[in-house]
């Protein structure tokens, strides 16, 4: 089947005339096309346009959708996507090179769901897309994936590979990266109208020739647009680990993107290397990460898989949500977060940072007690951890998440500095609320016992 066979043209791309209209119409982009909520989006920016601290990287990142209307509004543009492929005959189904994928790709959920209990409700999904000239992939919000079979017949790639591909791709929906593109594409009605002909219009666009609007637009654009270097570099962490707990080897990271860079060279680059472009050192970050999740593969490695299958369900096994609340309990942080993880372990935390991290302790310290309430003990304690602000709560939330962590000798250390930050730094100073808790009287009791 030829390559680009399906490139029928966008039935909304010409533009519609509208006799006796004297505005202005832009060269390349008909504004008129989208949807009316859009064109207020420069006003909508000024009034919504927030920064969230990313919950795995700790990263502040540019957010106008949230996580849930980024994960429905991508569900809705993967469907009709895929629906739109499978009727050109372009999904493959059965093959080896599918089998092969859901079973790498269940894996690397399963690890996933370790760090991101919540994406065990996600509706995961994964297709093998046929199109043999085209060597990409992608991940969007609420893991909705796809592969082109150009990564096997023009990349040869190996399975170890496709594993970091796929975990590199799962690394950027935990991490949000598709809300955060979402949101660049949303931030001006110009930028989405563009955008929109665009995506519609480009005859090897997943989207070619759909009519998506809102979110599902915006999330059909995200996946074409490059990710930032320092999202890249978070994926490229994400990934490496997922891959290496679930028994891939870490060195096949650095081997696909050497096949990359080779693959025709400059004008003809791979559409992977266009919506991922290369950090710094990508290859000697590598292989330096390689080297720190090295164990965790050699413990992986040939291991049954024993976790429930989150792409279909098979009869008889654990829920996806016990699985999830099983391994959130474990209490493991991500190599990337685990120097402050380690010294949280072993009570050796000391928060020092007062003006310069209230802004952060003030914007997320409502979202502790929803962690603390949800018994999210590792990544409440991560969290508290990347702000770093001194005050008894701080404290008294680290010791409660050991506590819950079984930590009880770092748990009895922290009450105690809750104790004493309490006589400067109480969380009813400064004008803060302290989410409820009676931190003076809770860590008190605790040491008593
Ligand atoms: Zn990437």
């Amino acid at each position: 089947m030829p390559a680009k066979a399906y490139g029928i043209p966008a039935a909304n791309s010409t533009p519609r005339r509208r006799i006796g209209n004297n505005r202005l119409h832009p060269p390349g982009g008909d504004l008129r096309k989208i949807n009316p909520m859009l064109r207020f989006f420069p006003v909508l920016l000024i009034l919504l346009a927030g920064c969230a601290q990313n919950a795995l990287t700790g990263r502040s990142q540019f957010m106008l959708v949230s996580e849930s209307q980024a994960v429905s509004g991508s569900a809705a543009a993967y469907s009709q996507m895929m629906g739109e492929l499978d009727k050109k005959k372009q999904i493959e189904s059965a093959t080896p090179r599918v089998e092969k994928v859901r079973e790498i790709t269940e894996r690397l959920i399963a690890q996933a769901v370790r760090f991101r209990p919540e994406t065990a409700s996600w509706g995961w999904d994964v297709q093998v897309i046929n199109d043999p000239k085209t060597v990409n992939a992608f991940c969007m919000a609420g893991g909705k994936m796809a592969i082109y079979s150009g990564m096997w017949e023009k990349l040869k790639a190996s399975d170890d590979e496709i594993a970091q591909v796929m975990g590199h791709e799962i690394g950027h929906a935990l991490a949000n990266h598709t809300q955060e593109r979402m949101s660049v594409a949303m931030a001006t009605s110009v930028g989405l109208a563009v955008a929109s002909i665009a995506v519609s219009s480009r005859t090897d666009s997943p989207a070619a020739g759909l009519a998506l609007s809102g979110a599902a637009l915006a999330a059909a654009v995200a996946i074409q647009l490059p990710n930032s270097r320092e999202s890249e570099s978070e994926a490229d962490q994400i990934g490496i680990e997922l891959a290496a707990r679930a028994g891939y080897d870490p060195k096949s990271a650095v081997t696909l993107w050497e096949k990359m860079g080779k693959l025709d060279g400059g004008s003809a680059q791979p559409e992977f290397i266009s919506t991922h472009p290369s950090p710094q050192n990508r290859a000697a970050h590598l292989k330096e990460l390689g080297a720190q999740v090295e164990p965790l593969y050699l413990a992986a490695k040939g291991k049954p898989h024993d976790a429930p299958h989150f792409l279909a369900a098979k009869p008889g096994e654990m829920s996806r949500e016990e699985y999830a609340a099983k391994v959130a309990k474990e209490g493991d942080a991500m190599t990337f977060q685990s120097e402050p993880f380690q010294r949280f372990r072993s009570g050796k935390t000391v928060l020092e940072c007062r003006s310069e991290c209230s802004l952060g302790y003030s914007t997320r310290k409502a979202k502790w007690r929803v962690l603390y309430d949800g018994q999210n003990w590792r990544d409440l304690a991560i969290s508290v951890l990347q702000v770093g602000y001194l005050s008894d709560l701080s404290y008294f939330l680290l010791a409660e998440s050991a506590q819950g962590l079984g930590m009880k000798d770092a748990a009895a250390v922290y009450y105690q500095r809750a104790l004493d930050a309490g006589k400067a730094s109480g969380c009813g100073s400064a004008g803060f609320s302290c989410e409820g808790f009676e931190v003076q009287r809770l860590s008190a009791t605790a040491l008593k016992k």
